[in-house]
């Protein structure tokens, strides 16, 4: 449930509230709002059975989530969040957009596309150091080695970074280096992985499902802002249908759904979601259209050498081409890129 405070209601009476819920063991939240100040409480309700917390000072009304999430919900947080990763704003006016290789594969394949994306307007680097590949056979990331190269070219280019984390002790190396984890699609139900981001306060990259509903991935969100780490971005990377003509099936749909029903950002990955380079532009012009916050886009060197999808990468040259479709598009929507 939520308890809404009035307009008009001072610092001290949200204190002694959240004190009198803690002391009553639940979990309390507060979402400080233009407008009005928002508790939220997660717990056991029964305690508050003979609580008669309307009647405090400051309040104005107590309303249940009916969401099976809480803290993710628009009834928690009415406003869109923007999530800050070490000074870009996700979520906010400007378009965000994330490139660069599946994996990290060597200094120079990284320097090189990091120089590249960094000149046509990404303001994030993306590369796997830890890949979980479908196949133990595949190439499974050169992991701390990678983080060095990432961490050398956020250095020389100001790009941040984003890397993800597959387990504790990647966490704990990657944590060093990056600006943002990024929990893949294969581990979005992974609670354990899941509480372990949660509990620092590095912004988290939270992928859907390969077959999540919104549903899901909005609870493995709650799973993260529950540990009281409120800097989650969503990101939609397609998934799967009967459809075999792409490697997943992009559902536009969550960008409107996730925008009603959360205050979370949406990044959209339209790479995995197509598994084809060809695609890449026409889709990202559509979830931009679609209002996501941006996008998150493979970008290699020479695609054909990748070790690891090469066939959804993009050249630099075709990026360039994806940014200058972006920012034609941002001042239509209102945005800016
Ligand atoms: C990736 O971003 O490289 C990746 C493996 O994506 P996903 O988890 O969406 O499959
Ligand atoms: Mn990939």
């Amino acid at each position: 449930m939520i308890i809404v405070m009035k307009p008009q209601a001072s610092n001290e009476n949200v204190s002694e509230i959240s004190s009198l819920l803690k002391k009553l063991n639940l979990d309390v939240h507060i979402s400080k709002g233009s407008e009005t100040t928002i508790i939220g409480v997660i717990g056991d309700k029964r305690v508050l059975d003979d609580v008669p917390l309307v009647l405090m000072p400051g309040v104005q009304k107590i309303v249940p989530i009916m969401d099976s999430f809480k803290l993710a919900s628009k009834t928690f947080k009415p406003e869109q969040s923007i999530v800050d990763v070490s000074g870009i704003e996700i979520g906010g006016d400007e378009l965000v957009v994330i490139a660069g290789p599946c994996a990290v594969e060597s200094r120079e394949q990284l320097l090189n596309t990091a120089n590249a994306v960094k000149a046509s307007g990404a303001k994030l680097l993306r590369g796997g150091a830890y890949k979980p590949r479908t196949s133990p056979y595949s190439f499974q990331g050169l992991e701390e080695e990678a983080l060095k190269y990432m961490a050398e070219a956020r250095e020389l280019t100001g790009l941040r970074i984003v890397t993800e984390v597959i387990s504790e002790k990647s966490i704990e190396t990657a944590y060093k280096y990056v600006d943002m984890f990024q929990i893949g699609a294969r581990n979005m139900q992974n609670f354990y992985l899941l509480r372990e981001v949660g509990k620092t306060q590095k912004p988290v990259l939270l992928k859907r499902g390969l077959s999540a509903t919104i549903e899901e991935w909005l609870n493995a969100a709650e799973y993260i802002i529950n540990e009281g780490n409120y800097n989650v971005i969503l990101c939609e990377r397609g998934i799967r249908t009967f459809e075999t003509a792409t490697r997943n099936t992009l559902d536009i749909s969550s960008i409107p759904v996730i925008k009603t029903k959360t205050h979370l950002p949406i990044l959209v990955d339209p790479s995995h979601a197509a598994g084809n380079w060809e695609y890449i532009i026409p889709l990202t012009r559509a979830v931009i259209a679609a209002g996501a916050d941006g996008a998150i886009v493979e970008v290699h060197p020479n695609p054909k050498q990748a070790l690891s999808d090469g066939p959804q990468s993009l050249t630099p040259k075709k990026f360039d081409e994806l940014c200058d479709n972006v920012r034609k598009m941002a001042p239509l929507l209102d945005r800016r890129f």
